[in-house]
């Protein structure tokens, strides 16, 4: 902060770079998107999700910082989630502006909204598979098809890919490839100013998602994202700012109490096959019977991903009965 007034409730100025709080309808309550002035325009990153709420808040905080659409030089996604890509569409029909995206997260947008949304008959299978009860699978199919306005419309990606630059405002990043939380996710950072967006790869407070998804792009999201937390504990940060919560400067720490986080849990999951289980079972008795189907998909993503790590680790082991349900029992 600079101590000026603030533009607007909603925006929080950090020197160069404005923080908006876009609203979110649920308990994370808002994600982070950032604006960066450069000679060429704003560089917007990760728009938010499309609601009407959303838009309303954009319209307004545009119109505090003196911001037209048509300013809007570039907009670039940490990663594909709804919360962050949704409005990457209804941003690129009003500024003209390219939308600069992994492959890898390109990809899992068209699987999961592209046409005929291959991503939700795959993962609907995938979940009876490892337990879900067959009267979930319904309500989890029109949960999931609800996402499509909030992320409509499709915009057109540039891809963009680990190891290249991006100009965020007048200044040069570099993306770094975080795969784990989603597939293609992407840190930018600046050395100079030792900045990093770093998306929701490390969240200050939150643990960050790690879910397995069918499809073949990430075999063992977890693996991944633990080897990405120790790629990005690496690198000399003084400002982080995340997607979710408030900006911070404590990466490496934060990046290592993670790894320790999932390491516990690994440990905990593993603890509760005394029997063999099937991934619901193991997400039901790690994460409670009270989820709403929202929290219960990606619960029921996050147990997949560390029984599948643990099952590469040779930790346990899965057994398809008759039927094909899959059982965990422990090494
Ligand atoms: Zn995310
Ligand atoms: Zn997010």
């Amino acid at each position: 902060m600079d101590g000026k007034a603030p533009l607007h409730p909603s925006v929080t100025r950090h020197e160069e770079v404005l923080q908006v709080k876009v609203p979110l309808p649920f308990p994370l309550r808002w994600v982070n998107s950032y604006l960066l002035r450069g000679k060429d325009g704003w560089t917007l990153i990760d728009p938010g999700l499309r609601t009407d709420a959303a838009e309303a808040l954009w319209d307004e905080a545009l119109a505090a910082c003196g911001i037209a659409a048509g300013d809007i030089a570039r907009i670039v996604l940490t990663h594909h989630h709804p919360d962050h890509y949704g409005l990457a569409g209804w941003f690129q029909m009003r500024s003209g502006a390219p939308v600069l995206l992994s492959a890898d997260g390109l990809e899992q947008a068209r699987r999961l909204w592209g046409g005929g949304q291959p991503m939700t008959e795959q993962l609907l299978a995938l979940f009876r598979e490892h337990g879900l009860p067959a009267e979930l699978a319904l309500p989890m199919r029109e949960h999931m098809d609800g996402f499509v306005p909030s992320v409509s419309p499709q915009p057109e990606v540039t891809p963009l890919a680990a190891g290249e630059t991006v100009r965020l405002g007048d200044d040069v990043y570099e993306a770094i490839a975080t795969p784990g939380h989603a597939a293609g996710h992407l840190c930018l950072y600046r050395a100079e100013t030792e900045t990093m967006f770093c998306g929701d790869h490390v969240l200050p407070q939150i643990s960050p998602n790690v879910g397995y998804l069918p499809g073949g792009i990430d075999e063992n999201p977890l693996a991944s994202y633990l080897e990405s937390l120790q790629r990005i504990s690496r690198y000399a940060v003084k400002r982080a700012f995340p997607g979710h919560r408030e900006p911070f400067g404590h990466l490496t720490q934060r990046a290592l109490e993670l790894i320790r986080h999932h390491d516990e849990r690994l440990e905990a999951m593993r603890s509760l096959l005394d029997s063999p289980l099937t991934a619901y079972e193991v997400c039901r008795l790690a994460f409670g019977e009270r989820l709403t189907l929202h929290q219960l998909r990606f619960a029921l993503s996050e147990t997949l991903a560390h029984l599948i790590w643990l099952r590469e680790a040779g930790k346990v082991q899965a057994e398809a009965d008759e039927d094909g349900i899959q059982r965990f029992s422990r090494l």
